[in-house]
């Protein structure tokens, strides 16, 4: 063992694979043996490896102005070009860009945005957020409270009290829905928990609202037709902000432009941008808020004094050139367009798994999808641990596939976006081989 703390790793694990390089959609490790990256690295890598324009931008820009910050106001002209090609790509109005440095701290920097805004505007009480049950925000202390995940909270004192975490239902119709509930009946349900909720803590307490559109670590959860077009007829009706935790789903990655276009969020007041930003190349993120809300701070910030938040990373030139670059990429060579199409193609594929024995859901949305691997078909059991899932994750690495398990016993696809129809029919292929040794595994 190297003397590496792991994260997010049970300290009795011992050092499992040892990945060397990557080209396209696949790394290899040190043996040379070569993977299907499934999930993208960490549902990040969209362009794939070993993309040449990216490297030279990044050793362009290296050798130009390897490093600036932008504390008070200094700037950059690849920082600012960034944030201008963000404002005309995101549903945000008039978008404003606050740069970091992962989707976690992205997520801190909303809370302390939405804080600074309410006092801006004098309602300093309305600091309250709603998450999700098992939503992923990330782990920094801030945005693990947002976090709905018991892993990410025990041992650790979380939720931070004073941040006023609300949390309402997951919309997983397979996993929430009472006996004999509609998908209609289940929807009417948890929106009308989450009215409830609201009046109960006050809504003038209440800031916002945050949301994945499609889950990611809580396994791919697609929610049901008209969850959030109830959502936000009732945010809208107590003036409460949707927040949209894009990290995963943005930038083409579940068959639109954006998550909030594939569920018909309109036009949502936060959005926070990750991972496919950068295609993973630099670590990079955004917080981005809707222009009113930014004009109406700028005024009472005489008062209120400056804004006391900022990473010495943030706006990072390196990476603001490979975004800047990533961006050019995806309209050049219409990726988002293109991803659609084998996203339309991995759902058919995984749709196959439907009738398999260990298989209770498959579910997915563009290129990311989960199979959920069930204890009894019939009953939807689950396991009662999640060592089939983690079985089943190895079992796929065996055949030359990487894949993550996820909250338990889900395998999530979520390759990169340039995944060709050949290599979706290989991962398929592998998968099956992976299934079938999980099969004898159980039985
Ligand atoms: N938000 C969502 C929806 C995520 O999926 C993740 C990471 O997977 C994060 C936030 C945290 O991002 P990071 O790991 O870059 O801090």
């Amino acid at each position: 063992m190297s003397n590496i703390i792991y994260p997010t790793t049970n300290f009795t694990a011992t050092e499992q694979l040892t990945i060397d390089r990557g080209e396209g959609v696949y790394v290899y490790d040190s043996n040379g043996k070569q993977y299907l990256e499934g999930l993208a690295g960490l549902w990040c890598t969209s362009l794939g490896y070993g993309n040449r324009e990216l490297i030279d931008t990044a050793s362009e820009q290296m050798g130009k102005l390897a490093y600036s910050h932008m504390f008070g106001g200094k700037t950059h002209r690849v920082g600012q070009e960034l944030a201008e090609r963000l404002r005309e790509m995101v549903p945000v109005e008039n978008a404003k860009v606050f740069f970091g440095n992962s989707g976690s701290d992205a997520n801190d920097t909303h809370i302390k945005l939405l804080h600074y805004y309410f006092a801006a505007i004098g309602k300093p009480q309305k600091r309250k957020i709603i998450a999700r049950e098992r939503s992923y925000h990330g782990v920094t202390v801030a945005a693990a409270s947002l976090t709905g995940l018991p892993v990410n909270q025990t041992n650790f004192d979380l939720p931070v009290e004073a941040l006023g975490i609300l949390r309402t239902d997951a919309p997983h119709y397979y996993r929430g829905a009472l006996p004999g509930e509609s998908e209609a009946q289940f929807v009417e349900r948890i929106t009308n928990n989450l009215e409830q909720l609201i009046l109960r803590e006050a809504p003038e307490t209440i800031a916002a609202f945050i949301a994945e559109p499609i889950t990611g670590a809580s396994g791919v959860i697609v929610p049901p037709a008209g969850y959030y077009e109830k959502v936000q007829a009732i945010l809208n009706k107590y003036d409460i902000l949707f927040w949209a935790d894009e990290v995963i789903t943005g930038f083409g990655r579940t068959g639109h432009d954006f998550g909030s276009t594939t569920v018909g969020i309109e036009s949502p007041a936060l959005m926070t941008l990750a991972k496919q930003l950068s295609s993973a190349y630099m670590p990079i993120s955004a917080s981005v808020i809707r222009g009113d809300l930014y004009e109406a701070m700028i005024e009472p910030s005489n008062k209120l004094g400056v804004f006391g938040h900022g990473y010495t990373y943030s706006g990072h030139p390196v990476a603001c050139a490979v975004a800047l670059k990533v961006m050019e990429i995806y309209q050049r060579d219409n990726i988002f367009e293109r991803a659609a199409k084998m996203g339309d193609y991995l759902q058919r594929r995984l749709a196959e798994f439907r009738d398999h024995p260990l298989v209770g859901e498959v579910r997915g949305r563009g290129l990311i999808g989960a199979v959920e691997l069930v204890a009894d078909k019939a009953t939807g059991k689950a396991f009662v641990d999640g060592s089939v899932g983690a079985f089943a994750q190895r079992a796929c690495e065996r055949h030359g596939l990487i894949l993550r398990a996820v909250a338990g016993s889900s395998l999530a696809f979520c390759p990169p976006l340039i995944i060709t129809e050949a290599q979706i029919d290989e991962m398929i292929e592998k998968f099956g081989k992976a299934l079938a040794d999980t099969q004898d595994f159980v039985s």
